[in-house]
């Protein structure tokens, strides 16, 4: 085993480990968060598994998708998107952008995939723990801006939500964060939502607890 895979089976054996106990059924996703590494790790890692990864920054995301093009990867977008920045993340078609954090911009990006004739799929993001420095609508307001979106940008395939634990370290207070979101991400399955995007390195394992079926690991996977 090197690394790379040896790093691979910790993380799964842990995420099985809790799944276990809270539903068997479900399946978890994982996205490598590469933003922080070259290319030759994220080849790496795609060479003892893994095929979905993460960028938070569209220029970034582009180069990588330049280098690694030849391999079968799934990009995903997980940061803040500017306006002016919409084109070029649809130029390189992400599988799934998950910070989609208003309707205003999710109303930007329909503009422009309609433009380009193009769908996308996309999460909302929630700001559960109601923190200034973070983006996303406040969970009174995700329900309602969810139907929105729906009814407002047919170039958007909502999937589901997206959420940042809270930034404390607390583990109550961060559990409540998650616990938020997944409330919310019921009650928009009914409305189709499928997707929980939640839970980070140093959380993980409270957001399977809660829900989570989309884990964004960065730094556990590459440092
Ligand atoms: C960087 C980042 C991650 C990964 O964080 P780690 O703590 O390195 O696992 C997940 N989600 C978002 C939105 C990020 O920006």
């Amino acid at each position: 085993m090197n690394l790379y895979e040896q790093r691979l089976d910790e993380i799964f054996t842990r995420i099985e480990a809790v799944r276990a106990k809270v539903n068997e059924h479900q399946i978890i996703k994982l996205v490598a968060v590469s933003k922080s590494v070259e290319p030759s790790e994220v080849e790496a890692l795609y060479n003892v598994g893994q095929r979905a990864f993460g960028e938070n920054r569209v220029q970034e995301l582009g180069r990588k998708c330049g280098i690694l093009e030849s391999l079968p990867l799934e990009w995903h977008f997980i940061g803040r998107l500017q306006k002016n920045k919409i084109n070029a993340l649809i130029e390189l078609s992400p599988a799934l952008i998950h910070s989609c954090d208003s309707l205003e911009l999710a109303l930007a990006i329909n503009q422009r995939a309609k433009a380009k004739s193009a769908n996308l799929d996309v999460l909302l993001q929630i700001n559960s723990a109601k923190e200034e420095s973070k983006a996303g609508v406040m969970p009174e307001a995700a329900y309602e801006t969810y139907q929105q979106i729906k009814e407002e940008c047919p170039n958007l395939n909502l999937k589901g939500v997206m959420s940042i634990g809270a930034h404390v370290n607390d583990s109550k207070i961060i559990q409540e964060s998650f616990e938020e979101t997944y409330r919310i991400f019921e009650n928009l399955k009914p409305h189709g939502a499928t997707v929980c995007s939640m839970g980070m390195s140093q959380d993980f394992e409270l957001a399977i607890e809660c829900g989570s079926n989309m884990l964004r690991l960065g730094g556990i996977l590459f440092s």
